[in-house]
């Protein structure tokens, strides 16, 4: 039986996580190279007639809130080296059904545009940011480009929407950074939140298991050691973050469990990359062509049907997707194709 045969108003996957939340990849390219996403060089983009233009995305998009969607976070590669990603925006605002529209962004090009992203009603932006060391972050990210990022990031903070940022935890790389940022919620209403390194970064290094030890609980006891008891808060369903308060702190710090993968149980998240490809789970290797469906005629109501059967088939969680994938080499695969 059809799955669109019963009215739906969220669509729920076989294991009974609704879906809500999109997060679309607008571009496989970036303007930075960071060490855990992509290599330094050799990086092969895709032609641009194989990513999907904004139509196609605004087209996909509206499918989806009819399956429930309400959410989606555009994302990359970088969003702002997409051309006239500001129009799209525009367009996807306008669109009935999204209540929530973000975006996470490495801030290189984003200050000018914050204005913008305001009047869109933009309420959080993610801005990654490893590092507040010059050296590290040219280190970590192979460019320059430390002083952009923190202008948008005092751009973000002064037009009043809410600043996430994500700073991915490196053995080795950047751990005498992970104080100094948590440091950042002692003043400033933001939250800061530690990733754990995940090996999707296209074959710039070999990561293993042991190549990545900074678990969530050897973060938390390494920030615990220097800032005092981390608090659990509050936290929203379908969140990856578990979020904490620090006595005497404004803002908030966040631990994201990304490899250890603790949060599968209450996932509610799709994934659309650039080139239109499905994946209903960060770790699987993506399965439904939803730009071959777009570019062969398929109807609305097919491509509805199609999304609704791969995400009612999805994995139970990022272990299962991962060993359902035909290939365990999780680091030929970028982060940025991917989409974070
Ligand atoms: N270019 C934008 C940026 O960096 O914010 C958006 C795309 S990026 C792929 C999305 C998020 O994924 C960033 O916060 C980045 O730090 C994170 N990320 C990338 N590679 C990662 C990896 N190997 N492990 C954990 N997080 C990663
Ligand atoms: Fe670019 Fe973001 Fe990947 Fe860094 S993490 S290389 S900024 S896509």
């Amino acid at each position: 039986m059809s799955l669109l045969a019963t009215p739906i108003t969220t669509l729920h996957d076989a294991h009974g996580r609704p879906l809500e939340y999109l997060r679309l990849a607008v571009t496989d390219r970036c303007n930075l190279r960071c060490f855990y996403c992509m290599p330094e060089e050799g990086i092969k983009y895709l032609p641009k007639s194989e990513v999907l233009s904004y139509e196609e995305m605004l087209r996909l998009v509206e499918i989806m809130t009819g399956l429930g969607v309400h959410k989606v976070r555009l994302t990359g590669g970088e969003p702002f080296v997409r051309r006239d990603l500001v129009p799209f925006m525009e367009r996807l605002a306008a669109l009935p059904g999204l209540d929530d529209i973000s975006l996470t962004t490495n801030g290189v090009l984003t200050a000018p545009y914050v204005p913008t992203l305001a009047r869109l009603g933009v309420k959080a932006v993610n801005l990654s940011l490893d590092t507040l060391d010059r050296q590290r972050f040219f280190e970590i990210t192979r460019r320059d480009e430390l002083p952009a990022v923190l202008r948008t990031f005092h751009a973000l903070l002064e037009a009043g929407i809410q600043v996430k940022i994500n700073a991915v935890v490196m053995n080795e790389r950047n751990i005498q950074d992970l104080v100094p940022l948590a440091e950042l919620t002692r003043d400033l209403p933001v939250e800061v939140r530690f990733i754990e390194e995940m090996p999707f970064n296209g074959g710039s290094h070999v990561a293993t298991p042991e190549s990545l030890p900074w678990h969530h609980r050897r973060i938390r006891q390494h920030l615990e050691a220097h800032l005092g008891p981390l608090v659990p808060a509050h936290t929203a369903a379908g969140a990856t973050a578990d979020e904490y308060t620090v006595a005497g702190h404004r803002g908030r710090v966040g631990i994201i469990a990304a490899y250890s993968r603790t949060f599968c149980g209450t996932c509610n998240r799709l994934r659309l990359t650039a080139e239109g490809g499905l994946k209903t789970c960060l770790y699987d290797q993506g399965g439904l062509d939803l730009r071959a469906l777009l570019r062969g005629g398929t109807t609305d109501e097919g491509i509805a049907e199609a999304l609704s059967q791969a995400f009612y088939h999805r994995a139970a969680n990022g272990f299962e997707a991962e060993r359902q994938r035909p290939t365990h080499q999780l680091n030929f695969e970028s982060m940025a194709t991917i989409g974070g």
